[in-house]
Formats: structure tokens, C-alpha cells, sequence
């Protein structure tokens, strides 16, 4: 999986092991870390975990700082 497309990724509905199916799911956070935040993505149906986000500190704050400018702290390969 591309973890750069990833995280850009807002997710609205994703694939339910027990629903079989996409299902829409709801944004949770699960986890606060001193340089990131986990989300966990909750399948509404049936609450089963369908999906993880880490959005880090830097990100956000580089997101907040020049909206709509795609830069990376991290080199991509090509
Ligand atoms: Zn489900």
C-alpha cells in the first residue's frame, strides 16, 4: 500500500470483513502520541475496525501552514 496516498485518503466508506461489503464508517481516535495521532476507521454497521490513519504532528502542522500545497517532510522514491 502507498502510505503517502494513504494518509491523504479521507475515508467515507471501506471494505467490511463481516459486512462483506463497503461500508460507511465513522473517524475514532484512537491514539494520541507525542509526534502523531492514530484514527481508527469504524465500520457503522457492525463497529468492526475496516482501517488506520497516522496523521503526525509535522504533517498537520505543515498542512496548516501552507493549505493545499503538496509538500512532504519525507523524500518519495521514484
Ligand atoms: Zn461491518
Amino acid at each position: 500500500m502507498n502510505q503517502q496516498q494513504f494518509e491523504n485518503f479521507t475515508a467515507s466508506s471501506l471494505y467490511c470483513d463481516k459486512c462483506k461489503t463497503a461500508m460507511p464508517v465513522r473517524e475514532r481516535l484512537l491514539l494520541v502520541l507525542p509526534d502523531r495521532e492514530i484514527f481508527d476507521y469504524l465500520c457503522t454497521e457492525c463497529g468492526s475496525s475496516v482501517g488506520r490513519r497516522e496523521v503526525t504532528t509535522g504533517e498537520k502542522m505543515l498542512a496548516q501552514a501552507m493549505s493545499g500545497r503538496r509538500q512532504r517532510r519525507s523524500a518519495v522514491l521514484r
